[in-house]
């Protein structure tokens, strides 16, 4: 019997969140319960499983997992102790293994740990010892760091934007740990980084101009892109080509940078156009049809507290009298639509109470549903929580205020509150994002709005102040030569 250590903790967040996240914002699992949830859902994990259950002579240890609630703002140091303790505990627990699989994010940073990721790999050596086959995979938003890439044996990453390859992305590192515990490869990660933050449609890898690298950098034995997340403001922030050679090196690494040359290139599609704040709800009254207004910089699965009214305010400030559906993370507002129950009339102050970008929005209204916040993804099955909820109608706009963020990439939250986006004149989406599916189709415009919050695409805006400079579009750079990276474990 060959046994295998899964192990998970995914995060991403953002440096700009004025609320700092804690252990609690986790969902934390271990052993055999944890391997049970992943069979269930559409997962890295759930991926791997459908593989190493393939092999009658694979036993699995299941390890420990945290999974952020939502993505957040940086991790409280005490928090990521904790965490990184338990996680480091599990893999001691598990005794002498075969072979280890990670599905990590990469873009998870502490107040005083900047490559979480990093840490809980080069720890893991120090435990595992330098031979073992260690297999992860990671989200295409993280940060690729070198650390990252010296303690894994081999590394995944999605290949889609919006993601929707968890699970092949799963399957296909525990493909790569069989093989290499089979000794049939004997692979080499390469690393170019590319200086360039990017955001926007391009970067959707479906019909974005980002396709042709994510194509070319994953024709090897395993590679994509890492694009970051712009928001996590760390030393290695960035872009970065990832391929892996395997017998092939010379030809990976020209690869890699001729993939790195053709990223920098199209660095400019890769960007997000904004319309104003004032002229996007203009435009939204002016339609005749249904609206989706995108509030990317808002966006709770990008790391943003998910607390910003501003479209909201400005649409009623304009006194736009098209139905407008909007969530809202306010603690304190559902408290008080709770307290005075379904049917009531309140004025209650919403959105402001965590980033201090916004003004509270004082609004009267109608309660007109309350429930627990807790949910199953449409996207994918998962278990969400957005804390107590309440939907209040205020005139026009229609407010799902909930206690906590939740991600809000798909239509999860609205239907699980009894609103359906398609009876809406206009739809908020805290998402730079989306499947097509859910918002778009049937839609008469997509506004992409210059609202401020942590999340913005307009980058030079929030303030990076820890990211090695320069990086573009933060900073002008003139010359750029693709210098790839290469790190080789010892068979
Ligand atoms: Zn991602």
């Amino acid at each position: 019997m060959r046994t295998i250590l899964v192990c998970e903790c995914k995060q991403e967040i953002s440096s700009f969140n004025p609320v700092l996240s804690r252990y609690e914002d986790f969902l934390v699992d271990w052993g055999e319960a944890f391997l049970a949830y992943h069979r269930r859902v559409r997962t890295e994990v759930g991926g791997a499983l459908s593989v190493f259950d393939q092999y009658p002579d694979v036993r699995l240890a299941g390890g420990y997992c945290a999974r952020g609630i939502t993505s957040a703002g940086t991790l409280e140091s005490a928090g990521f102790a904790r965490l990184a303790r338990e996680f480091l505990d599990a893999v001691r627990a598990a005794g002498p293994v075969d072979g280890v699989y990670f599905a990590l994010h990469g873009a998870l940073a502490a107040e005083d740990v900047e490559d979480c990721e990093g840490y809980l790999l080069e720890e893991t050596r120090k435990i595992v010892g330098e031979r073992l086959p260690v297999s992860v995979s990671f989200d295409l938003h993280g940060i690729l760091t070198d650390r990252m890439l010296r303690h894994a044996s081999v590394a995944s990453v999605y290949h889609t934007n919006p993601h929707v390859d968890f699970f092949e992305t799963g399957a296909r590192a525990a493909r790569l740990l069989m093989r290499l515990m089979d000794g049939e490869i004997r692979p080499a990660s390469i690393r170019v980084p590319v200086p360039a933050l990017v955001r926007g449609p391009q970067c959707m890898t479906a019909t974005g101009r980002i396709r042709t690298c994510v194509e070319r950098a994953s024709a090897c034995l395993s590679g994509g892109m890492f694009i970051g997340n712009p928001f996590t403001d760390v030393a290695d922030l960035g872009s970065n080509v990832f391929m892996t050679a395997d017998g092939d090196e010379a030809a990976t690494v020209a690869e890699a940078e001729a993939i790195a040359t053709e990223f920098w290139n199209m660095r400019q599609f890769l960007q997000q156009k904004l319309s104003s704040l004032e002229d996007s709800a203009r435009m939204a009254a002016a339609a005749t049809g249904r609206v989706v207004l995108i509030d990317a910089a808002d966006a709770t699965s990008s790391g943003a507290p998910g607390d910003s009214n501003a479209i909201v305010a400005e649409l009623l400030r304009q006194g736009c009298q098209r139905t407008v559906l909007a969530p809202i993370v306010d603690a304190a507002a559902v408290d008080q639509a709770s307290a005075a129950g379904v049917g009531a009339t309140i004025t209650v102050d919403v959105g402001g109470s965590l980033d201090p970008r916004y003004t509270p929005l004082r609004v009267t209204g109608v309660v007109r549903v309350l429930s627990d916040g807790c949910m199953r993804s449409e996207s994918h099955g998962e278990a969400w929580y957005a804390g107590r909820s309440a939907v209040v109608q205020c005139g026009p706009a229609t407010l799902v205020l909930t206690s906590r963020p939740v991600s809000l990439y798909d239509r999860t939250l609205f239907l699980a509150n009894g609103q359906d986006p398609a009876a809406f004149d206009m739809t908020v989406v805290k998402s730079p994002l989306s499947q097509r599916r859910f918002f778009e189709e049937g839609a008469q415009k997509l506004i992409n709005v210059d609202a401020p919050g942590a999340t913005s695409a307009n980058l030079q805006s929030l303030g990076h102040t820890r990211c090695a400079r320069p990086l573009w579009p933060l900073d002008p750079i003139d010359d750029y030569r693709p210098q790839a990276r290469v790190f080789r474990r010892q068979a």
